[in-house]
Order: structure tokens, then C-alpha cells, then sequence
């Protein structure tokens, strides 16, 4: 639209969208106003807490920070037009001087809300990074437990003699004859690829199977008795 005289100028300004964190609605009817709020203060600690969702917040908030300064840039285009070119009573030039004071409030107070999120926006991105790397790094750190106890060698965790038989050891079976008494001809084989087999009672597995069933503990304990040499 544009404007033929002040008054349609006037009406013009379009008015802050209504429950927007920037504006402030006071009074009612003929005393209904508004002014502008600026931000509170950035709180970096209140960011941790609410990080959850904190980064589609920001995005819209800013959208709609971006949409409204949009608005204001168009209209400010029209009324300096406008004010060029035309010549203006005494009571127009008020009336307009005020609504352009309006208009700079609002475009300005836009302006630090738009820090506002902008700085949480970068604030939570920065601690999702950090979460993520933290949780990456201890999935690597235990993979490499994981891995470093499977390799530990299964003669090394076995409790007592084995004998060289081929590429392979053997011994008392520690599962189906726990008491180490000698079985006539030993079922129990540790293969060298470091996993184990018991032909008589069937048990096998690696290094941390072993550890699991015979010291009766759950995977992540015998990974932590084997690595630290407590078996
Ligand atoms: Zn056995």
C-alpha cells in the first residue's frame, strides 16, 4: 500500500504480533498501549538445563524476530518516501515523529533478542557437541577394553597345567570338573586362535567367556579382572 497522507500512514504501522516476548501489552481500551521489553540477561547455566529442545526454540524464535524486522524495514522504506515528499502540518510531523520512535524501539529491541537466541543457540549447540564427543569417547574407550581382553591369552587366565598338544594346549576341564581332579584323557583345548573348547561338557568361548563362567561374573567385571590382572 501506499500511503497518500499521514493518516494512511498511521495506519500503516502495523502493530507487534500479539504474545510475543518483546512487547509488553498494558492497559485497556482508550488507555490500551505497549511498549517494548528487552531481553533478560543471558544465563549460560539456565541453558544446560533446558538444553533438550533448546535448539528448535531458538530457530523459531528467531524466525519470528526475522519476520517481524522484515515488516518494520518495508514500512520504514514507505515513510521516509513519504516524509520526502510531502509537506506536513505541525500535528502530522508529531504523530509521525512519535510512530517513528515506536517503530526504531521496536526494530532495536529486535535486534538484542535477536543476540539473545542467537547466543543460547550457540551455547546449547556448543554443549550437544560435548555430550555427543563425551558418549563417543567412552563407546571407543570400551570398545578397546573389550577388545584388549579378548586378546589377553587364554593360558595366561587358565588355573593351572596345560599341555602342548599340536597348535594346541590342554587341560582339566575348569567347568565340568571344577575340583581340578585329573580326567583320564583332558577334554579341554585352547586352540591358538584364543578361544577354548571342553569336548566333553561342551563349554567355549574367548578369554572373557572364560573369565565369566569361571569366576561367576558378569561381562563387564570379568573384562575389568582381566585387564587389571586380578585373576
Ligand atoms: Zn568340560
Amino acid at each position: 500500500m501506499k500511503p497518500n497522507n499521514a493518516l494512511d500512514l498511521i495506519n500503516l504501522h502495523t502493530l507487534p504480533p500479539k504474545g510475543v516476548d518483546w512487547v509488553k501489552h498494558t492497559g485497556k481500551g482508550v488507555t490500551k498501549s505497549w511498549h517494548v521489553v528487552n531481553p533478560p540477561k543471558f544465563d549460560a547455566d539456565m541453558t544446560k538445563i533446558f538444553s533438550d529442545n533448546l535448539v528448535e526454540i531458538c530457530d523459531y524464535k528467531l524466525q519470528l524476530i526475522l519476520k517481524r524486522q522484515k515488516v518494520l524495514k518495508s514500512e520504514l522504506k514507505k515513510r521516509v518516501k513519504f516524509l520526502l515528499t510531502t509537506n506536513l502540518t505541525e500535528g502530522e510531523r508529531v504523530i509521525l515523529t512519535g510512530l517513528s520512535a515506536a517503530w526504531y524501539a521496536e526494530y532495536f529491541t529486535l535486534e538484542k533478542w535477536s543476540h539473545y537466541w542467537t547466543n543460547i543457540w550457540l551455547q546449547v549447540s556448543e554443549e550437544k557437541k560435548k555430550k555427543y564427543t563425551t558418549v563417543l569417547n567412552k563407546k571407543i574407550q570400551f570398545e578397546e577394553k573389550v577388545r584388549k581382553a579378548k586378546d589377553f591369552l587364554l593360558e595366561d587366565l587358565y588355573p593351572g597345567q596345560l599341555r602342548g598338544a599340536g597348535s594346541r594346549l590342554t587341560g582339566t576341564c575348569p567347568f565340568h570338573n571344577p575340583e581340578g581332579e585329573r580326567e583320564k584323557s583332558p577334554s579341554f583345548f585352547i586352540f591358538n586362535d584364543n578361544h577354548f573348547h571342553c569336548f566333553s561338557c561342551g563349554e567355549k568361548g574367548d578369554s572373557i567367556d572364560f573369565v565369566m563362567k569361571t569366576l561367576k561374573l558378569d561381562f563387564n567385571e570379568a573384562i575389568e579382572r582381566i585387564l587389571n590382572g586380578h585373576t
